[in-house]
Parts: structure tokens; sequence; C-alpha cells
């Protein structure tokens, strides 16, 4: 019997520089949120191109925060895609907001301008677009329904850091963008998160509200041995990101567009290998955008001589670790109770998708027996 090597969907790309990042923290003595999470803060803002960049402890919590700071009401609707991770889907209820389904388009997977606009409603004051998977939303044509009728347009951006819209990189036409730096995301800080926004006013209020909603933050009353007198603003949470994390996001950071690199030429292989075997559509870039292919899916249609499930189990048997596609919110006992419009498309990609291995480190060989197996007659 050969043994099989277990081919996982995602990997992480850390090494000695992460590992040496945090050694130099552990040895500053000051490891929760400090130095490092301020200057992880100001590269990210450069890379995204906005002027705020708040890092939080995850994506979830930049979620929250978003709709926090946008004063989205209790009894408010927020438009969202039910075909995401189920965390955009709770955001809006942590502030006693219903969220709403809008269906998706067929080939991207994303929101759309049509898609929100058939499901607007008087009481809609935001819109969380995702960009899933890393496949850039068309958010100025999202953007172009928002803005006049005042609706804040949230970016969930969980997956996207290094993608980018025409010549602008992800979620700058936002007005809040929200990222992930889970290690199923290309840039990974273990766990984390980051709010990005052009508004001060916005970003300020995130900054307390993550740390309790304290007027002067802990790093602050570090600085001085007689630290100021701290007053508690509003009910705020402990949202903080720590100087470990960050001490790696830095490194990762640096790596980014090498891995964006990769991982492009990961999925143009796979594009390239399975462009004639019926019944299996591959991801692609939308028009005019660059993915960072986070996850690389494909959609298994009649065509093909197995189903999605079956074909799951034939990967599995080969040792191939591949995913079931996005989730649909609405079908989980969580949200199952919600009215909503016609989920056609959302129902359709989730159960006919399926997430391949795509990670830096793989090579041609590890990518060849995925094909192999799909290819199989
Ligand atoms: C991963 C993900 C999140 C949640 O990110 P966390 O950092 O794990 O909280 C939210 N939205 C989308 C679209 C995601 O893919």
């Amino acid at each position: 019997m050969t043994a099989v090597t277990r081919l996982n969907v995602m990997q992480p790309n850390l090494g000695e520089e992460e590992i040496a990042a945090v050694a130099d923290v552990i040895e500053s003595g000051w490891i929760a949120q400090g130095p490092r999470v301020a200057e992880f803060e100001t590269r990210f803002a450069a890379l995204v191109d906005t002027r705020n960049a708040v890092a939080v402890s995850n994506c979830t919590a930049a979620l929250h925060l978003a709709m926090v700071v946008a004063r989205v009401q209790p009894g408010d609707d927020v438009v969202v895609p039910s075909f995401s991770f189920v965390a955009t889907a709770n955001a809006p209820t942590y502030v006693g907001a219903r969220p709403v389904f809008a269906d998706v388009d067929p080939v991207t997977g994303n929101v759309t301008a049509e898609t929100i606009e058939n499901v607007l409603t008087p009481k809609t004051t935001a819109v969380i677009a995702v960009d899933q998977g890393g496949i850039p939303a068309d958010i100025a044509g999202i953007r172009a329904v928002c803005e006049p009728r005042g609706i804040t347009l949230v970016e969930d951006a969980a997956c996207g850091a290094g993608s980018r819209l025409g010549n602008r990189p992800m979620g700058v036409s936002a007005d809040i963008a929200v990222w992930s730096f889970h290690p199923r995301k290309l840039l990974t800080t273990g766990e984390g998160g980051m709010l990005t926004t052009n508004r001060q006013d916005w970003a300020d209020r995130a900054r307390k509200l993550r740390e309790h909603g304290m007027s002067v933050s802990a790093a602050q009353r570090h600085q001085s041995v007689l630290a100021p007198a701290e007053q508690y603003l509003e009910v705020g949470f402990n949202y903080r990101m720590t100087d470990l994390q960050a001490a790696v996001g830095i490194v990762q950071l640096g790596r980014l567009a090498e891995m964006v690199t990769r991982r492009r030429v990961l999925a143009g292989m796979y594009q390239d290998a399975l462009a004639d075997v019926p019944g299996v559509r591959c991801v692609a870039d939308p028009a005019g955008g660059r993915s960072n292919f986070q996850s690389f899916w494909i959609e298994v249609s009649a065509g093909h001589r197995n189903s999605r499930e079956e074909l799951l189990g034939e990967l599995a048997s080969a040792g191939i670790s591949a995913r079931r596609g996005i989730m649909a919110a609405h079908r989980h006992p969580a949200h199952a109770g919600r009215d909503h419009a016609d989920l056609t498309v959302t129902e359709r990609l989730t159960d006919s998708t399926l997430i391949l291995p795509l990670f830096h480190q793989m090579t041609s060989d590890d990518l060849f027996r995925v094909v192999d197996v799909i290819r199989r007659s």
C-alpha cells in the first residue's frame, strides 16, 4: 500500500521571519495592543489606500463595530448576501437590526446593484457587500444604489487582502471595509481583523469602542508613569488585537504581493487544466478585477460524470481535502426563520460548488493530483 500525503484546502504561509518578529515582541515586554498594532495599522491603511485602519481581534468584531459607527438602529434593515460565511448575516443582529438576504450573481457569487435594489425596504440603512472568496464585488455599481438613498455601504472584504478592482485595491470605494486575518485567509495573524474607512469620526469612535469606550488608550496610559485619569465615554467592547499578532501581520504584509502572485499562477493552472472538462466551471476574475483567489472554487453541473458530493468523496479518497462551497445563511437554524426574497442562484451555487486546495506552498504536482481526480472519466 502506498501512503498518500494529505492535501489540505489551505495552509498558512508562516516562517522564520514571523517567529523572529514574535520573539522581538516578547522580549520588548509589551505584548498587548501597542506600537506593533499602530505600525500594522499604518501599513495596512497604505496598502488599501484608505485614511484610517483600526485593528481589532477578528473581522466579526470589525463587522460589529461597522454597524455601531454607521449608527444602524434596532429595527433597521441591513441587506446582506445569504451566500457568505455566517458572520456577515450575524452582524446586523448584534445591533438589533434585521439581515435582509439579497441573491448573488451566478458567475461571481457576489451581490450586485440589481440583487440589492430588489430587496431594499424603507427601513434599509446599510448594505454589507461581500467580496466572496476574494473576488471583487461591483462596488461602484452598488454605491450608485446606496449613496442617493443615504444607505451606508460596508464592504466585507474579509477574504480580499491583495485583490484589486480597476487599478485600485479593494475596499477603497465603500464607506467602511472590514478584513480578516484568520488562517483561512491569505494574510494571517492567527486571529485578527481590521476596519478601514476614510471617515475620521467613524475611525476615532471605532478606536475607542474596541477598548471599552475608554477616553485614553492603554498604550497611551503606559507611556507615562503617572497615567492620566481615563473616562468611559460609552459602552464599548474588548476587541483589541495584540502586538504579538500585529508583529506577524507586519511580516505577512511584506509577503502579500508574492502570495497573491503565487495564488494567481496556481489558479491559472487550475483554469487551464479544467477548461475542457464537461460540467466544470472555474471561478475567474470579474471584469476589471484581479482576484487574490483566496478561495478557488468550481461549479459542478449536470455535465460532469459525478455529482458534487460524489466528487468530494473521490477527492477525499485520494487524500485531498476539498470543501463544499460557500454556505447559505438562510438555510441554517440561526437564520432559517427569516422571510426572504428569491435566492435561486444562492441555493444553486451553495449546492453545486466545491472549494479546491490552493495555498502558497502547493506544488504543480499537488495541483495535478487534484486535477487528475476531477478529469478522471
Ligand atoms: C472569514 C470571514 C468572516 C469572519 O472573519 P473572522 O476574522 O473569522 O471573524 C466574515 N466574513 C467573510 C465573508 C469571511 O469570509
